[in-house]
């Protein structure tokens, strides 16, 4: 059978259960935007995240486009840790290209990648160079760490919870959302958190597989960037907002947090509901306010 016939996520599910379940001091592996580590007063968290020409981004010939990229490949991990509630600590970067590629390119990479890790205090410690004929690959390794009282999963969402969101869907923006996540995970209102590096609607359907629960999003309430879509808004990706649900009744709090500290915008798009008959997990609210099924969505690698 071909990748493409299955697609990106069922090969991950497949590849887990060949890998088996995790144990200590594993606690939790393959399924969350990070892995969590036990440490010593705080979890270590580890994410990965690779960027392809071609697949990712394209070449244009423009002198920026090198270090933009660097920074979307760092911004794409630093997400990660974000998402668990954590900060980012060290990271190592492994770079492929073809052997025509300029230095310069190259340097520029680690420039933009530089320019995001200095400001998050993230020290580049190592990593791999190989050279790679079909094009650019940048692949970071990120580590980082979280209070263990802080840490936020995609797991806690419960019946009865708002699904909030920073920022708008659909720009396809990288946002870095380090100061709302931390914001969020250290005021302990948030029963669960996941970035959107894959879609608004896919997001919801990720919290909602791991916390065993529905959800309903109402296509109204959702924040568009400027110039897209609906359809993109909900299926977009890699906007690297925040997708989270909060109990209904301390929803407004933790806006009038975001808003306060950080002047952040925080959106309510959504519930979460238990299962439905059918067992599907998701419903989207259509313009008619007809319920219909959200399933997947989103960007998924050979498809
Ligand atoms: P994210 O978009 O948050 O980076 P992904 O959708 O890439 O997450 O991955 C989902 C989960 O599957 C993560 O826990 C990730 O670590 C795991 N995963 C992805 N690819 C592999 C792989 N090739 N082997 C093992 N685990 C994987
Ligand atoms: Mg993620």
């Amino acid at each position: 059978m071909k990748l493409s016939t299955i697609g990106e996520f069922k090969l991950i599910e497949n590849l887990s259960k060949i890998i088996g379940k995790a144990h200590l001091p594993v606690i939790i592996g393959i399924g969350d935007d990070c892995a969590v580590l036990n440490g010593k007063g705080t979890y270590q968290l580890i994410t990965t995240d690779t960027l392809v020409e071609n697949v990712h981004f394209k070449l244009h010939n423009d002198k920026s486009e090198y270090s933009a990229i660097g920074k979307k490949a760092m911004a794409a991990n630093i997400s990660d840790i974000a998402a668990m509630g954590g900060w980012p600590t060290f990271a190592v970067v492994t770079i492929g290209a073809k052997k025509n590629t300029s230095v310069k390119a190259i340097e520029d990479i680690y420039r933009g990648m530089l320019s995001l890790a200095k400001k998050h205090k993230i020290q580049i410690v190592g990593g791999d160079t190989v050279s790679s004929p079909q094009g650019l690959i940048i692949s970071i390794t990120l580590l980082g760490e979280v209070e263990k009282q802080y840490l936020l999963t995609r797991s806690g969402a419960k019946v009865g919870d708002v699904i909030l969101v920073t920022g708008k869907f659909g720009g396809g923006e990288a946002g870095n959302r380090l100061k709302e996540a931390r914001l969020i995970a250290k005021s302990n209102l948030a029963t669960s958190m996941i970035d959107s590096s894959d879609g608004l609607v896919r997001s919801a359907v990720e919290i909602c597989r791991a916390s065993k629960v529905g959800a309903r999003i109402k296509p109204n309430l959702v924040p568009i960037a400027k110039g897209a879509t609906l359809e993109q808004a909900l299926y977009g990706g890699e906007e690297y907002e925040l997708v989270f649900t909060v109990p209904k009744a301390k929803a407004s709090k933790l806006q009038s947090l975001l808003w306060k500290t950080a002047r952040s915008k925080v959106t309510m798009v959504g519930e979460i509901v238990g299962k439905g008959k059918d067992g599907k997990m998701v419903g989207l609210i259509d313009g008619k306010g007809k319920e219909i099924k959200l399933e997947n969505g989103g960007y998924e690698h050979f498809k």
